[in-house]
């Protein structure tokens, strides 16, 4: 379950658009139709690329269509045999330094990959030409010699795609980062434009368009997408609850007591409970989806499902949560030692965090989603009252006169 929703994290969209995008170039008949868009399809791809990169700052994606737009004409304008195998090299390093570099210009790693591609990018564009032999770094004898000839690059080459693709697989996996996939996908369809070297422009262009829908997926995440939790956000629960038809069930799920962790152990603290919160609402079962209400309330929606059949996965929600060890992380050690012992907590400490849950479903009393998620809010409120750490259902079966 775990690994095939990493996968998907991984493929969708990027991968499945790049799939999409070899078949049309291959088959002959699709060929054939998009042929013609192929001459301004490649500038189009920059110029809506660049424009959208800048609107929504985002550093990493601009560059990489800079670099792709460089090396395709370096790899018409250069002179030498060696050109190919030199940009081959030069691109997936590029991208990979591209993808390290978190946070665009804002952060120190993102002005920094920026300066090296800069740098790179520069250097190979000024060396002298013909460019016909390479250092002899670039050869060495790691991946069959046929391999070399069927994808016209040096072993350096192979391996920077190889390592390049390799760590943004695993900053994927990890951290879920679009633009990050939008760089991973790049850099396959690349690979793919040296390997067919005569349709070359036809890949960098797949290339491009990846990169404006990672830039798409990524605006619309940040809207969609509550940026603390990872959950979807308030407005991605309202749309969804407008095109919601019964049976249904939601739940309401608010933090005990939250404003104490806020003014005991700081904001920050604050923070991490409600992250290790979403964590386990975003595990429930029974194909619930958690949705980042607001401030410390979630809510999970049962598409398709009665109340009954929900209960058990939300009693398994909130007794994981008030059994996890939630530990205060200690402050950072100081790096000399201190003439006094610290007066602070040594030992990590521990505390627990617990939820109330209010339930209501769909019924002839309740017929639309919003009186559903109100019924939900004062079983939540029931529950509060009860002393808390509990769950509270709502089971109104007739409209009342
Ligand atoms: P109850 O058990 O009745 O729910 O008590 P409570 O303290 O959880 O409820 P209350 O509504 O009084 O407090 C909610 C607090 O949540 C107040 C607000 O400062 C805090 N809060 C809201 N959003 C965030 C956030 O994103 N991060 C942090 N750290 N605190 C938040
Ligand atoms: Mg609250
Ligand atoms: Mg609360």
């Amino acid at each position: 379950m775990r690994a095939s929703r990493t996968t998907m994290a991984i493929v969708v969209p990027e991968g499945l658009l790049f799939a999409v995008a070899v078949a049309l170039l291959r088959i002959p008949s699709t060929r054939a139709l998009i042929d013609p868009l192929l001459d301004v399809l490649p500038v189009l791809t920059i110029i809506v690329g660049a424009l959208l990169s800048v609107r929504f700052r985002r550093l990493q994606i601009f560059m990489a269509l800079v670099a792709l737009a460089l090396v395709d004409r370096g790899l018409i304008y250069l002179s030498g045999d060696a050109v190919p195998g030199l940009l081959g090299t030069v691109l997936p390093f590029v991208l990979f330094v591209l993808a390290l570099g978190d946070g665009g210009f804002e952060s120190w790693s993102g002005r920094l990959s920026v300066l090296i591609v800069t740098v790179a990018l520069a250097i190979t564009l000024l060396l002298p030409q013909p460019i016909h032999t390479l250092p002899a770094i670039f050869d060495f004898p790691l991946v069959p010699e046929a391999f070399h000839q069927r994808v016209g690059l040096p072993a350096l080459g192979i391996v920077a795609y190889g390592g390049a693709g390799f760590t943004m697989v695993i900053l994927v996996a990890a951290r879920h980062d679009r633009v990050v996939r939008g760089l991973l996908w790049c850099l396959v369809a690349s690979f793919f434009g040296f390997a067919v070297a005569l349709d070359r422009t036809s890949y960098f262009t797949v290339a491009g368009v990846i990169l404006i829908v990672a830039l798409v997926e990524d605006a619309y995440a940040l809207a969609y997408r509550d940026a603390l939790t990872k959950l979807p956000s308030r407005r991605a629960l309202d749309d969804m609850l407008k095109r919601l038809h019964p049976p249904f069930t939601v739940a309401l799920v608010d933090v005990d007591h939250f404003k104490r962790f806020n003014d005991r152990y700081g904001h920050d603290v604050g923070d991490q409970v409600l992250q290790m919160v979403a964590r386990h609402l975003g595990a429930v079962g029974g194909a619930g989806q958690a949705y980042r209400y607001g401030g410390e309330e979630f809510a999970i929606v049962f598409r398709g499902k009665k109340l009954d059949a929900c209960e058990d996965h939300l009693e398994q929600v909130r007794a994981g949560i008030d059994d996890a060890r939630f530990l205060l992380r200690a402050p950072d050690r100081p790096k000399k030692r201190p003439s006094k012992p610290a007066p602070r907590i040594a030992k990590p400490k521990q505390i627990s965090v617990t939820v109330s849950v209010g339930v209501a479903q769909s019924s002839d009393a309740l017929p639309t989603s919003l009186e559903v998620v109100d019924a939900a809010d004062k079983a939540l409120y029931r529950a509060k009252r009860a002393g808390r750490n509990r769950i509270t259902t709502e089971r109104r079966k007739k409209r009342r006169s």
